[in-house]
């Protein structure tokens, strides 16, 4: 099928006001994150430039042709930072708001030139190739591994741009091929609209990839306490019945420390609820800071918090409670000339019939009532569970060396 100038010209008149409609809509719906502010943002310039190309390549305005090419450059700019904004690349931003800013000078010296159009053309097909291969590359590189629908839309779409660019680049100077359809295929066949349904593949892949990340971001909030950063109490549960689940598979032993704040509300009475929650905070990270990568750390609710370590038995575990009880007691407590403590209770899962669901009740039980007793031999220390059970012996594993509210020397 042979397409006339005009009738491509017309078509992307209808294509761009319709993308330039949809993208203004996305720029609200994507706001959420900045990559998806970039991309829509990118998609209003890029298909704002596109109609000016297309309503010159039809009414023959040059000037405004030339305007449109400089701008369809920086909508791709725009695009491309978005890919890197998304992978949390450094953005780049001043760099590529010069190459734009650059790009947008070249357009108005080359108006004025001769030969102008097809400097420009040759210009703008090559930094648009240059572009879409960066892209390509940040989307293999370092979108490997994840799992997207998103991602491989845009990769089709970006390797379609690229050939589109190139076989641009190579018809600069050709009588036949008219500058404004520079961004088109091959002119006269129906390739010259390929580009444009890679555009509208391109812009649906954009919005899966940012709706994607929306998505993981509201997962991810819902499992972390804002407050302190760690697991909240649903996601602790999820985690514990998935490593009790673990343990009774592969019988490595499984701890549970339970970790609650010595005489806390003292705390909140004396400086208000903003300082018992920076010393929360504060808890919470010494206890992030503690634990190993494979031990869970969660907020179990109000100032008691909870870490399960896989592959640690009681007396491993002892040796975290050590390092979360010297690490606390450095937290100094506001207006008070004080430090901060934590009592501990440590307890190993034993047992092997029951469900998940009856296994963890029984483990957090456990290092519960071992915590209790810490309370009562005086805070500040962790007790282990066996060593509370009727004929076990003397609890040796208790350790004091500091109170709360000591004061500072
Ligand atoms: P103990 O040594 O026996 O644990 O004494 P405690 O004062 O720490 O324990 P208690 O259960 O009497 O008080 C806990 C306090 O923790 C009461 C509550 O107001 C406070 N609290 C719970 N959640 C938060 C929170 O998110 N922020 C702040 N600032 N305080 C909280
Ligand atoms: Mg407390
Ligand atoms: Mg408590």
């Amino acid at each position: 099928m042979h397409l006339d100038q005009q009738t491509i010209a017309v078509v992307m008149i209808v294509f761009f006001s319709s993308t330039l409609v949809i993208a203004a809509g996305l720029v609200f719906a994507l706001r959420a994150i900045e990559a998806g502010r970039l991309w829509a943002f990118g998609y209003v310039v890029g298909s704002g430039a596109g109609l000016a190309l297309a309503v010159s390549a039809a009414g023959g305005a040059p000037h405004l042709g030339m305007a449109g090419a400089g701008a369809f450059v920086v909508g791709w700019l725009l695009i491309y930072r978005g890919v890197r904004v998304y992978y949390g690349l450094r953005s780049h931003a001043g760099p590529l708001a010069a190459a734009g800013v650059a790009v947008l000078g070249l357009t108005a010296t080359s108006s004025g030139l001769p030969d102008g159009a097809r400097v420009l053309q040759a210009a703008v097909c090559g930094i648009l190739a240059l572009i879409s291969l960066a892209t390509i590359g940040t989307l293999v590189r370092t979108g490997r591994g994840r799992r997207s629908i998103g991602a491989p839309l845009v990769l089709v779409s970006t390797l379609v741009q690229l050939a589109t660019q190139l076989v641009g680049a190579s018809q600069v100077g050709a009588d036949h091929h008219d500058f404004t359809l520079f961004f088109a295929g091959p002119a006269g066949s129906v390739w010259a609209l390929a580009p444009l349904i890679a555009g509208l593949l391109g812009l649906f892949g954009f919005t899966v990839m940012a709706m994607e990340q929306i998505i993981a971001n509201n997962e991810s909030g819902a499992r972390v306490d804002a407050l302190t950063g760690l697991l909240n109490r649903g996601a602790l549960d999820m985690s514990a019945l998935g490593l009790v689940a673990r343990w009774q598979r592969d019988g490595q032993p499984l701890s549970c420390l339970v970790i609650d704040i010595d005489h806390f509300k003292q705390v909140n009475d004396t400086c208000g609820h903003h300082a018992g929650d920076a010393v929360l905070r504060e808890v919470a990270q010494a206890l992030d800071n503690s634990r190993r990568a494979s031990d869970v750390a969660g907020r179990y609710g109000g100032e008691e918090f909870c870490i399960l370590c896989p592959h640690t038995d009681e007396h491993q575990a002892t040796a975290l409670a050590n390092r979360i009880l010297r690490k606390v007691r450095a937290i100094a407590l506001p207006g008070q000339e004080c430090f901060a403590s934590v009592s501990i209770g440590v307890a190993q899962l034993r047992g092997a019939a029951g469900s998940k669901e009856l296994l963890w009740r029984t483990l957090f039980a456990d290092a519960d009532r071992a915590l209790y007793r810490a309370k009562q031999q005086g805070r500040d220390r962790y007790v282990v569970a066996s060593s509370t059970l009727d004929g076990a012996p003397a609890p040796s594993l208790v350790r004091v060396t500091s109170q709360i509210m000591t004061p500072a020397a």
